[in-house]
């Protein structure tokens, strides 16, 4: 069983300590200078002790508070000093953060960890049994308490795993189960690999940079909003029109004409003169048609595929597309 024997509270000099790396950074947070502004309500110096580990000085709980100390120029401070197996000493930060961190995110964090550990020594059963009355004695704290000897299912391992963290963390059980649950989902979303949508131009299978896939996927999304918005508008004209009795044809062709054009500007195509959307053919820098860019819009594909001259738009003929095309 996993236990911690407590030495007791001993003021140390601040700099004895082992601390994390990021105390520097701590210190410039907006909520170490409100804890340290709250320490002249406490006798100058935190009310739950800083947890450091008995024989190394590291730092076990208390980055925070230890950071407003030194932002408020204390030398010394208390600490409830500490030993135990890494693990133990692992839990106890654990149930520290679960309890302390003012971030809801870095509670629920560690109250998910703690779950996860507790789970799993339940159903490794992991805790022998102990009598009832065999709680806190003289300065032996059980971190974990006890429970049956056998293996237990991973469902009933778990209830009791809330209830465990829920004891230690001093909440409720339900609100142990909400917060794990909510950092599991947060953690697998950080997790999981940014899905790859679809090129939203063709590409004829060529290698086309991440910073066109990027910007014609963007453009792609906007111009589509904006024609649906304004298709959507010369509907509810029309609507308007049968209530109303009334006719506005005038502006219904001038929202029809936007949407088009909005349609027109689409990006659709790698560049189909050039074929040289990474510019490591060396083709595409020359290219009248798509301007260097690599890649073009609607308006400028429907013009090559229905053989209309795209000269009128600046392009070059049609027959440039499989040669070259610097003209
Ligand atoms: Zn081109």
């Amino acid at each position: 069983m996993d236990t911690i024997t407590r030495h007791g509270l001993k003021s140390v000099p601040i700099k004895k300590l082992r601390l994390p790396g990021d105390v520097a950074t701590r210190r410039r947070s907006q909520h170490v200078l409100d804890l340290g502004r709250s320490f002249a309500l406490t006798g100058g110096e935190p009310l739950a002790p800083i947890i450091v580990e008995w024989g190394t000085w590291k730092l076990i709980a208390g980055a925070d508070r230890i950071a407003a100390c030194l932002n408020r120029g204390v030398k010394e401070v208390d600490v409830l000093t500490v030993e135990g197996e890494p693990d133990a000493l692992a839990e106890l930060a654990l149930i520290e953060n679960a309890m302390r961190r003012h971030s809801a995110a870095e509670q629920e964090a560690a109250i998910a960890k703690l779950v996860a550990m507790h789970t799993a020594r339940e159903q490794a059963g992991a805790f022998p049994d102990v009598p009832d009355d065999a709680t806190q004695g003289d300065d032996r704290v059980k971190v974990t308490r006890s429970r049956g000897g056998r293996k237990r299912g991973s469902r009933k391992a778990r209830t009791q795993a809330y209830a465990d963290v829920a004891a230690a963390t001093g909440k409720t059980p339900k609100a142990v189960k909400s917060a794990a649950h909510r950092a599991k989902k947060k953690a697998e979303r950080a997790a999981a690999p940014a899905e790859k949508p679809a090129p939203v131009i063709e590409t004829f299978g060529l290698a086309v940079p991440e910073a066109i896939l990027d910007a014609t996927s963007k453009q792609h999304s906007v111009l589509t909003e904006m024609a649906n918005k304004l298709t959507a508008l010369k509907s509810a004209l029309t609507r308007l029109e049968n209530e109303a009795g009334m006719q506005f044809q005038g502006l219904k062709t001038a929202l029809d004409t936007a949407a088009r054009e909005a349609r027109g500007e689409l990006p659709a195509s790698v560049c189909p003169y050039c074929k040289d959307p990474d510019g490591t053919a060396r083709r595409r820098d020359g290219c009248n048609a798509c301007g260097g860019a690599g890649w073009l819009r609607a308006r400028a594909v429907a013009h090559n595929e229905s053989g209309a001259a795209p000269t009128a738009m600046g392009l070059p003929p049609v027959n440039a597309a499989k040669g070259n095309s610097s003209t």
